[in-house]
């Protein structure tokens, strides 16, 4: 069965309602063998979110945590209005390693009506900023999927496989059936808003042995392929 490595989206009690800090993550990361994790933490957009300082002092903080592991910093923003543009700044998300944003209740985009939601998320994706768009189906919140499709493919993103939110097997399997005719990368993520949930891959890489996913297309699957699609130092 393929093998994930990395878990790269893991909340922690900054983003307000996560239950545990940096230090017990990467205990339990390192406890499951992960190679890395990310820290992504949703910013002022949500609520109780975490705020500017935080993600500023991110590079610090998983520099001076020492754990066999990389801890790679990130953010999974929410976007503000219809242009794409993020809740933090642009200067401030080039100094975090991984950029993801995903639709939430409680923000400005589970306001809108489908048209505009999938305007913003299509123009975050295409500002070249975002290397991740989460939980891409299996949420109430629902965009057109097909447009989002083009901004990925154009923009040399990935959709996420978010083990949080696998339920809807149907939907799950035609998106990677998409993902794997387009060659649209994907990145394998708990989502994981408790220490004990980091890790938890099992059932997507049962998906994926079931529908025959093309292995290459999986982001997390080794140190090389994080390190080149992120564009990341990792020693
Ligand atoms: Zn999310
Ligand atoms: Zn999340």
């Amino acid at each position: 069965m393929l093998e994930i490595i990395a878990d790269l989206h893991i909340h922690t009690i900054a983003s307000g309602h996560g239950a545990d800090t940096i230090r017990t993550v990467c205990e339990f990361a390192c406890k499951k063998n992960l190679k890395a994790i990310a820290i992504t933490d949703h910013g002022p957009g949500f609520p109780g979110g975490a705020g500017i300082t935080y993600f500023m002092s991110l590079h610090r903080l998983a520099n001076n945590i020492i754990f066999p592991l990389k801890i790679i910093t990130g953010i999974e923003d929410d976007i503000k209005n219809r242009k794409g543009e993020l809740t933090i700044s642009d200067d401030i998300l080039k100094g975090l390693e991984i950029v993801m944003t995903g639709c939430h209740p409680f923000t400005w985009i589970a306001e809108q009506r489908k048209r505009v939601r999938t305007d913003a998320v299509v123009n975050a994706i295409t500002k070249g900023c975002v290397k991740v768009f989460t939980h891409p189906v299996g949420t109430y919140i629902d965009i057109e999927l097909k447009p989002v499709l083009d901004a990925v493919i154009s923009a040399g993103a990935a959709l996420e496989l978010n083990t949080s939110k696998i339920d809807k097997t149907d939907v799950i399997m035609d998106l990677l059936e998409k993902c794997g005719t387009n060659n649209i990368p994907i990145v394998v993520n708990s989502d994981a808003h408790t220490a004990e949930e980091v890790g938890s891959f099992d059932e997507a890489c049962r998906l994926l042995d079931e529908t025959g996913f093309p292995e290459h297309l999986v982001v997390n699957r080794s140190k090389e392929s994080i390190k080149s699609f992120f564009d990341i130092v990792w020693k």
